[in-house]
């Protein structure tokens, strides 16, 4: 870029032949020229020229003061001046001429060599000071704008700090609290000004103060601790559990000198979760108790309903004796005929009736023993292959299946995790079912299919049979409950029973669809071959 030089000074200043002189050593340079010392002022602040050559003093102009002027404003202030001696005034000494600030001061006559390494000089000061004062201005814009990006974390950091629902303290190396947010108040009780300044053994429960201060040491040296459980103490002396998360603060060598501690109050937490395991134990230890009473009771009270069947039957035969001995032509007709009465249909009828009602005794009793076997049956979880345990099942039921010309269709089935008698007696029953509540008005279709969702092996057993009402979706699946008691097809009202408590026991679900006149499907979701074994 072309250096733009301004010569103030009037026609007595003898500076005519300075822009000829200059325009020869310089080939890119402007110059501009101004007469008086208003025009000068004006011009160096319009123009911001790189150098300005100022005659000293002149009659008309007084030179020392144009250049006080040239240097108190600002946008002048940086453009050197040369101060050229003009041959009026000659006693104004140099070091006059530099104080009133000047650059560089030239004595009469000018020798052109001697003017034009001058103005070079000055434009390459300028230069660099000019580069320089850019560098300081951009710097100084960098410190603002960091120093404001600084003041935005930091506010953003307090707010953060001071809204948070959890309480947020800080501690530095020797275990002193030096911050800490007003949660404090309702998690612990204080007011922060009670608390900063204090040891952190304040606040945390005696038997915890070792495992913090380790805790202190690990953060210093490691710059983080994790999810530690705590005991704090409240200002009112109640103890809470805390879960504390902290992060190490450095200085400026990088070194941990203090800890952020993110505190969670998990009391109530904690409390939910004690007396939700006391309930599950309460109610595991009252299943265990009933399910051996009903096991007790049902096995027990096997013993008295074979006698009852046992002496019924020699009743029958002792009433067939007795009715003998009232056949005899000595026992009058009238008598004889209604002991027969008695002996051969009243007493048999009524005797019918007990062993019909000690058999279907007998057969409750035995659906409750198998129920309660399967609650107190333990668990051998294992990885089971479904496809081969079904096709197991079906092969074990060809002939039903065949006789009734179903088509039987089994899809992939994933494995899944299990006890292996007690998830074959599922499917078992399932099947069985499918195939006993066929219609017959239609030929049956079952088939089989299976997937795995969400870390679950999913099965469904799909019939076109009989389906069942929706009001009766769910009471199938009570003990002995049968939608049609006088039904031949199926059993006790047991197998769906079985069915639910076994998957229960696997922490499975079993659910169904269904539409009356056009089938069901059971689903039943067990845990994958990858989920940990369940306990009984
Ligand atoms: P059970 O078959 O011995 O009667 P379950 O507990 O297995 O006992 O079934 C209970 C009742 O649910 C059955 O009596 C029957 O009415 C109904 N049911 C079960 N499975 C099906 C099915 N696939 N289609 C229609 N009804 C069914």
């Amino acid at each position: 870029m072309a250096s733009k030089i301004l010569i103030i000074g009037d026609d007595s200043s003898r500076l005519c032949s300075i822009p000829a002189q200059l325009n020869s050593l310089f080939s890119d340079c402007m110059l501009e020229t101004a007469e008086s010392a208003d025009e000068g002022l004006q011009k160096a602040r319009a123009d911001e020229p790189d150098v300005i050559l100022l005659a000293v003093g002149t009659p008309q102009m007084d030179g020392g003061e144009v250049c006080r002027r040239l240097k108190a404003d600002a946008t002048t202030k940086n453009i050197p001046v040369i101060m050229l001696s003009t041959g009026h005034g000659e006693a104004k000494s140099k070091v006059n001429a530099l104080e009133t600030g000047a650059d560089a001061f030239i004595r009469q006559p000018f020798d052109a060599a001697q003017l034009g390494a001058q103005v070079k000089a000055m434009l390459r000061i300028k230069r660099a000071e000019d580069s320089l004062r850019k560098e300081r201005e951009l710097l100084a814009d960098l410190v603002n704008e960091r120093t404001r990006q600084l003041q935005k974390s930091e506010e953003l950091y307090r707010s953060i700090f001071e809204i948070a629902a959890n309480l947020i303290t800080s501690v530095d190396e020797n275990g002193v609290i030096v911050d800490c947010n007003n949660s404090i108040k309702h998690v612990l009780g204080y007011e922060p000004e009670e608390i900063i300044g204090q040891s952190m053994a304040e606040i945390i429960h005696p038997d915890y103060v070792d495992k913090a201060v380790e805790s202190l040491k690990e953060i210093l040296a490691k710059g983080s601790s994790r999810n530690k459980e705590y005991k704090m103490v409240r200002k009112d002396g109640n103890i809470i559990d805390v879960i504390i998360n902290s992060s190490g603060l450095t200085d400026q060598n990088g070194r941990y000198v203090r800890t952020i501690c993110v505190i969670t109050d998990v009391t109530q937490q904690k409390r939910i979760e004690q007396e939700r395991e006391r309930l599950l134990a309460e109610l595991q230890s009252k299943n265990k108790e009933l399910e051996s009473i009903v096991y007790v009771a049902s096995h027990d009270l096997r013993s008295p309903l074979v006698n009852i069947q046992g002496f019924g039957g020699e009743l029958l035969k002792s009433c067939r004796e007795f009715a003998a001995v009232f056949q005899d032509e000595r026992v009058p007709i009238d008598i004889g005929e209604k002991m027969l009465g008695i002996l051969l249909e009243d007493i048999p009828d009524s005797l019918d009736f007990i062993c019909t009602s000690a058999a279907r005794m007998d057969v409750l009793l035995n659906g409750l023993l198998k129920i309660s076997r399967f609650g107190r049956d333990e668990l051998k979880p294992k990885r089971l292959d479904i496809n081969t345990m079904v096709a197991d099942i079906a092969k074990s039921m060809e002939f039903r299946i065949r006789q009734a010309n179903i088509r039987l269709r089994i899809g992939t089935l994933p494995d899944c995790t299990g006890d292996e008698l007690q998830i074959q007696q599922v499917f078992s029953n399932l099947l069985a079912n499918a195939v006993d509540y066929l219609d017959p008005s239609r030929s049956g279709v079952i088939e089989f299919a299976g997937h795995v969702d969400d870390g679950q092996s999913i099965y469904s057993v799909a019939d076109n049979g009989i389906g069942i009402a929706p009001d009766h979706q769910e009471k199938i699946f009570e003990i002995f409950h049968r939608l049609d008691p006088e039904d031949a097809a199926g059993g006790e009202g047991l197998g769906l029973s079985i069915v639910r408590r076994i998957v229960d026991h696997h922490r499975g679900r079993v659910w169904l669809e269904s539409e009356l006149a056009k089938g069901s499907t059971f689903y039943v979701a067990l845990p994958t071959s990858q989920s940990v074994a369940t306990k009984g």
